[in-house]
C-alpha cells in the first residue's frame, strides 16, 4: 500500500463513512480514485486534506465529503446517464463514473475543460466525456438523465437541466441569493411537471457563471474563494471557512 492509498483510506473511513455517507457503491469508488492525480503538484500532500484545494482559474476541487454526499444524494443505478456542471479537475466526474454507467461533463472555464479531458484519459476513465462549455443549457444530444451534479453555485435551477431530468431521476445544485453562501438542493422529477425538493444542508460553492446563472461581471478574484467547495455545517473536525 502507497502512502496515498492510506490516506485515501483514511479519508474514507473519517471524512466520509464517519459523517454518514453509507452507499458501499460511493464509498467504494472514493477509495479507488486517486485524488492526488486531480490536483496540482505543489499540493499533492494536502490531496486528502478535509477540504477543497484551489485548480487554478480562481476555482476548485471540491471537498471529498461534498463530492460524496452529492453522488449519494442522487441514488444512481450502475448503468445511470449522468450529468455534472462543473467539471474543474474531473475528480468528481471520475468517481461519477465508477458509481454510474456513463458521465457527461461540462466545463465553462477552456483550460480547466482540456486538462481534465487528457487527465481523465491518461488515467483510463473512458465512461467520461468532456465538453466545453456553458452547463447551464445542459447538453441535450444525451438526456434524458438518471442524475444531474451541478458543482458550482447557483441563484435558481436552469430550466433546461430540469427539462433534461428523466421522470423519477434527481439533480443536485448548490442554491442561494448571493454568490457566497447556498444550501445544497435536491430536484426529484416526480411527473412531466412536477418537482421535490430537499435540503441537504448549507455548502459554499463557486458561482456558476453563465445563461441560466450568475453573469460574468465578478470573474475570480472574490476573497475566499480557494475555500469554497466547502460543506458549512457544523462539524467537530472540519475547517470551515465561515
Ligand atoms: N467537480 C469539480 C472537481 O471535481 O474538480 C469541481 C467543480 S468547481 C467547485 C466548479 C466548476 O464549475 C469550476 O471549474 C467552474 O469553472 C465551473 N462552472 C461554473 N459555471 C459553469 C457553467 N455555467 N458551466 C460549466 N461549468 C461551470
Amino acid at each position: 500500500m502507497t502512502e496515498f492509498d492510506d490516506q485515501r483510506a483514511r479519508m474514507v473511513e473519517h471524512q466520509l463513512a464517519g459523517r454518514g455517507i453509507r452507499d458501499p457503491r460511493v464509498l467504494d469508488a472514493m477509495g479507488r480514485v486517486p485524488r492526488e492525480r486531480f490536483v496540482e503538484p505543489s499540493l499533492v500532500a494536502s490531496a486528502y486534506a478535509d477540504g477543497p484545494l484551489p485548480i487554478g482559474e480562481g476555482q476548485t476541487i471540491s471537498q471529498p465529503f461534498v463530492v460524496a454526499l452529492m453522488i449519494e444524494s442522487l441514488g444512481l443505478d450502475d448503468d445511470a446517464r449522468v450529468l455534472e456542471v462543473g467539471t474543474g479537475s474531473g475528480y468528481a466526474a471520475a468517481v461519477l463514473s465508477l458509481v454510474a454507467g456513463v458521465v457527461y461533463t461540462i466545463e465553462r472555464q477552456a483550460g480547466l475543460a482540456g486538462a481534465a479531458r487528457r487527465r481523465l484519459a491518461a488515467l483510463g476513465y473512458d465512461r467520461v466525456h468532456v465538453r466545453h462549455g456553458d452547463g447551464t443549457l445542459g447538453w441535450p444530444e444525451h438526456a434524458p438523465y438518471d442524475g444531474i451534479v451541478v458543482a458550482a453555485g447557483g441563484r435558481e435551477v436552469p430550466r433546461r437541466l430540469r427539462d433534461q431530468l428523466a421522470i423519477g431521476a434527481r439533480l443536485v445544485i448548490p442554491l442561494g441569493r448571493t454568490r457566497r453562501a447556498q444550501n445544497l438542493d435536491r430536484l426529484t422529477r416526480t411527473g412531466p411537471e412536477s418537482y421535490e425538493h430537499d435540503d441537504l444542508g448549507e455548502v459554499r460553492f463557486v458561482p456558476l457563471v453563465g445563461r441560466a446563472g450568475w453573469s460574468e461581471d465578478r470573474p475570480g478574484g472574490i476573497p475566499g474563494m480557494s475555500m469554497w467547495g466547502q460543506w458549512r455545517r457544523p462539524v467537530a473536525d472540519t475547517d470551515d471557512p465561515g
